[in-house]
Parts: structure tokens; sequence; C-alpha cells
């Protein structure tokens, strides 16, 4: 398939980043965001889309589906050191649209991990484009730990604010705006459902939104609003060669340990139909309180 060429290229496994979150321009390979022989066909037309965590990684490759499918995208960052993949980000989405009318898409600087933050994020969205259809809680944080003892209460909240308190601030703000037929997909992970030693606070949240978006999809059956998530194994993204993300002996080896059958990482492009797929009722009106699994072929029985 397209990606394979990228996927053979070896991880260097000494690129880890000075800070969080980690930046795409920088990695080497890059990660892969739009497969060339993606077919689009107008699944999400005219539809609003907001996207925490869109300017780089699995966020950065749902954004260009989401506008290749001819949705307007809005997507967040955190300012000061995702500049440059914001820019990047939308510069590709004008040109994914290039020719298209209608509005377009814009960039959000913001901290998730506050209400107040959340909340205008989605006021401007909706200031902007009248209303949202997808809201997409993919923002996170991942830091490893070899012991229980240094997980230290900052990184805890820190860990929690980011991951799943921001799905509540959200949901709560943008729920409002969503009409019947709308979608909120959550990110979740592999590690939700197979656990990961090093990653006690991170699986716990991931644990969380599957519980969130489970509830929460019970909650909203009668608005007829979908609620889904995607659980991703190990993907090529920022999130890896961030400071203290993974441990800089498994980098090297990332995706090919044990654990995944593909014995390789995933891409972020290889991720982004599934939310494509989550987010159109054409594809997935039948769907609610799931969760997807593009993880290279782990069982997870979830
Ligand atoms: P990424 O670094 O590209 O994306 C994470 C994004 O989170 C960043 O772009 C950043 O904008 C945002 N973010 C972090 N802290 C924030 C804060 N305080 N306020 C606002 N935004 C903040 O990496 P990614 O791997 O694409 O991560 C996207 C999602 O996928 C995350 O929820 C991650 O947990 C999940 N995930 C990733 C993998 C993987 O292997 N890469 C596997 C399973 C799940």
């Amino acid at each position: 398939m397209a990606t394979d060429g990228a996927q053979a290229q070896p991880i260097d496994g000494a690129q880890a980043q000075p800070q969080q979150p980690g930046v795409e321009y920088l990695m080497h390979p890059r990660p892969v965001s739009i497969d060339p022989e993606y077919q689009p066909s107008n699944k999400l037309q005219g539809k609003v889309a907001l996207i925490t965590g869109g300017d780089s990684g699995i966020g950065r490759s749902v954004s260009y589906y989401f506008a290749l499918e001819g949705a307007v995208v809005a997507f967040t960052y955190v300012a000061g050191i995702e500049d440059k993949d914001k820019d990047e980000t939308l510069k590709t989405i004008k040109e994914l649209t290039k020719g298209r009318s209608g509005k377009g898409p814009i960039a959000i600087a913001t901290d998730v991990r506050f209400e107040e933050n959340c909340k205008k994020v989605v006021d401007q969205v909706v200031g902007e484009f009248g209303g949202i259809d997808i809201l997409v809680n993919n923002a996170g944080y991942q830091h490893f730990n070899r012991t229980v003892e240094e997980i230290t209460e900052d990184r805890l909240e820190r860990t929690f604010r980011t991951n799943i308190y921001a799905h509540f601030f959200m949901i709560k703000h943008a729920l409002a705006h969503m009409k019947e037929g709308s979608s909120i997909i959550n990110t979740a992970s592999q590690v939700a459902y197979q656990g990961a030693s090093w990653l006690l606070d991170y699986s716990s949240t991931k644990g969380a939104i599957v519980a969130f978006t489970r509830s929460l999809s019970q909650f909203l059956v009668d608005r007829k609003i979908r609620v889904n998530g995607v659980a991703p194994g190990p993907i090529w993204t920022p999130l890896q060669v961030s400071a203290g993300a993974v441990p800089p002996e498994l980098l090297a080896t990332f995706g090919s340990a044990s654990g995944v059958p593909m014995n390789r990482p995933g891409q972020p492009c290889e991720v982004a139909p599934s939310f494509v797929f989550l987010a159109s009722n054409q594809m997935s009106s039948y769907m609610t309180g799931q969760v997807l699994h593009p993880n290279g072929g782990a069982i997870v029985n979830g």
C-alpha cells in the first residue's frame, strides 16, 4: 500500500525532543499524514469539525481527511511550541481544498486543561462557522514512569486534565451548539485495553475515555448525537519523540516490539479513516458507544 515506503524507513532512536508537546517538522522520518491513494467522496460535505490537537500527528491527519471529505475544519494547537506545525497544517488544508468556496480552516491556540479555555475555543468556532457538527477530542499528554512513586501530583494532574478533563469541558460547551446528526469522537488508546506498566497514569485516562464514550453515547442517544472512540496502537507521531513520553531504549524499536502482530508502527494516515467513518452518518449511522481499533492487529476484545 501507499505508506509502505515511509514505514520501511528505520526510526532514529536518538531524536527525543526537549519539550512537550513534540513537533512534527523536526521528526525523521516524517509521519505520513495522507495516503496518496485515498479517494475522498464528500462524506462530510458542509460539516463543521473541531479537532483538538489537530496541528500534528493523528489530529493533523484527521484534519486533512475531514477537509478532503468536504468538512470545514477548526483545530487547536499549543502556541509557542507548535506554531510551525500549525502553519504547515493550515497551508496543506488550504491546498487540499483549493477552489472550494466557503469558510475555514482556522487554528486556535489554547490550553485544553482549563474549562474557560475550552469554552473560548467553542465560542470562536461557533462565532466563525455557526455551529459544530463533529467534535474530535484528541489532544493528549503522555509521560513514562519507571516507578509509581515518580508520578507526582503535578504530573498526574497534567495527564488527567489534558486527557480527560478536557473531554468534559469541550462537550459541556460544544453540546449546546450540536444538532441532531452530530458526532463526537474521542481518541483513546490500545493501552486502555491492554495496560502498559510504564504508562500507569496515561493508560488510566485512556480507560476513562472509553467509559466516558460509552456513558456519553447513552446520554445523547435521544438527541441523535453519536459518540464513539478510536483506540490506536503505536502510531508514529510527535507524541512519541516529545520529552519523557517514551523510554529512549524503546523508541528505536517503536511499534516492532511485542504486542503488534504487523511488527511495525502505524502512520497517522492509517488511523484518520476510522475518524472519517465514525464522523459520517452515511458510514456509521447505527454505531454509537463503540471504539475502533487501528492497532496493527492486536486483539483487545474491546
Ligand atoms: P501529537 O503530539 O501530534 O498530538 C497531541 C496533541 O495534543 C498536540 O498536537 C497538542 O496540540 C495537544 N496537546 C497536548 N497538551 C495540550 C494542552 N495542554 N492543551 C492543548 N493541546 C494540547 O501526538 P498524537 O500521537 O497524534 O496524539 C493524538 C492523540 O492520540 C492523543 O490523545 C494520544 O494520546 C493518542 N494516541 C496516540 C498514540 C500514538 O501511538 N501516537 C496511540 C494511542 C493514542
